[in-house]
């Protein structure tokens, strides 16, 4: 397979090391026709494929491709062991109200996510503010895409989330046993005029797909970002790829530590998700997500001009001085809308991951013509 040079390629802020490296570069829309030929051949709807591919080309192209196209082969092994169901099943367990809690019943995630936010917003555009609790769903990948999703449609979105699986990937703050995943958080704020402010990380030091991807590449990960079987700081991904005998370390010490543990219990407990200390089905990922979303419309009367107060407050913040090695001040959000500015109508993969990204179609049963070819 003919590989394109690139330049030397920084994942986001990631905490993987990368130098100058071979990419294979593809047509954003043959990847995602490919992901959309796949999903479908897998038994989902054209609606529902066509939602997860919009998702994982988008954390591609956004500098995420822990959350991309890389996780389909992972998706592709759930369907295999009968660990993911080709359907778009969510069933309401509760509404009242402002609350809504929906089962995501170990379907596409996705697609559950999409869903579960599209909910969120209708209620807050009636009620101001929804509190939606997706339970269950099957892996519903970079959360920041339902931060965005609720901005875009011109409302604040929080989301919590917990990672439930039989097999905790990080370490508590202090600790060297493993106990509970990667629980992430996003916050999307619309803007005036710019891509809206969007904090979307994983409350570990690492997300494990960029470990992936780092074992992957044959890359190392920042040192003290893994722990190794004797609760040893280092920097090789092979103590979580291909035997996870090691652990991954919570970010900002016993901060991210407590944050990682709001992220379990607000998205788990209430509305009947199970938290990871609960985990019975040894096959599948779930993630539950407790969504809080505010439709700023309702504050119109008392907010004034609050959209031009945050670009103020950004544009305040941003004009800070650049510290020692640092070229200027970013807000959250910045780096993942320049990667797709920068990225325009290419997506590009290191040989490794694209390996088994094409695998993945011909294990459901596409045919080598439907798979793309790199430039
Ligand atoms: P990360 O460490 O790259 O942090 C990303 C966040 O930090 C973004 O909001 C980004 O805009 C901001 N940021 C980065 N550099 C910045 C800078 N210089 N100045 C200001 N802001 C900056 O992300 P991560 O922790 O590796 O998470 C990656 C993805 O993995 C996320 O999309 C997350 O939702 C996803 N994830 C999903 C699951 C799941 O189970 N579904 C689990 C873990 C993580």
């Amino acid at each position: 397979m003919p590989a394109r040079r690139v330049t030397s390629h920084t994942i986001a802020n990631s905490e993987i090391i990368f130098m100058a490296d071979d990419k294979l570069v593809f047509r954003r829309d043959a990847i995602h026709a490919y992901c959309r030929a796949l999903f479908e051949k897998a038994g989902w709807s054209p609606r529902d494929a066509a939602i997860t591919a919009d998702h994982l080309v988008a954390a591609d192209l956004s500098g995420h491709p822990s959350h991309g196209m890389g996780m389909v082969p992972a998706y592709v092994d759930a369907i295999e062991r009968g660990a993911l169901k080709p359907s778009n099943t969510l069933s309401e367990k509760l509404r009242a109200g402002a609350l809504l809690v929906l089962n995501g019943d170990t379907a596409l995630g996705q697609v559950a996510g999409h869903d579960a936010t599209e909910a969120a917003l209708k209620i807050a555009g009636e009620h101001g503010i929804a509190l939606v609790n997706l339970i269950q769903a099957h892996h519903i990948g970079r959360i920041g895409t339902y931060a965005e999703q609720a901005a875009a449609a011109g409302m604040i979105g929080l989301f919590w989330v917990n990672v439930v699986t039989t097999r905790p990937a990080v370490a508590p703050f202090g600790g060297r046993e493993k106990r509970y995943g990667t629980n992430p958080q996003a916050i999307g704020i619309p803007r005036l005029g710019a891509q809206p402010f969007l904090l979307d990380f994983a409350t570990s030091r690492i997300a494990v797909g960029k470990t992936r991807v780092a074992w992957l590449a044959g890359r190392k990960v920042t040192f003290g970002a893994l722990l190794d079987r004797d609760g040893r700081p280092t920097d090789d991904p092979n103590v979580i790829f291909p035997d996870s005998t090691g652990a991954v370390t919570p970010f900002g010490e016993h901060k991210g530590y407590g944050l990682a543990m709001v992220s379990e219990l607000l998205s788990s407990i209430l509305g009947g998700g199970e938290t990871i200390a609960e985990s019975r089905d040894k096959e599948t990922i779930h993630n539950s997500m407790l969504a809080i979303v505010i439709d700023p419309a309702k504050f119109a009367d008392i907010a004034g001009d609050w959209r031009a107060r945050v670009e103020r407050f950004i544009g305040w913040v941003k004009s800070s001085a650049p510290s020692e090695g640092s070229k200027e001040v970013l807000a959250p959000g910045d780096p993942e809308f320049r990667a797709r500015a920068e990225a325009g109508d290419k997506v590009s993969y290191d040989p490794g991951s694209w390996t088994v990204i094409a695998d993945a179609g011909r294990r459901v049963g596409l045919a080598d013509a439907q798979i793309p070819k790199p430039l």
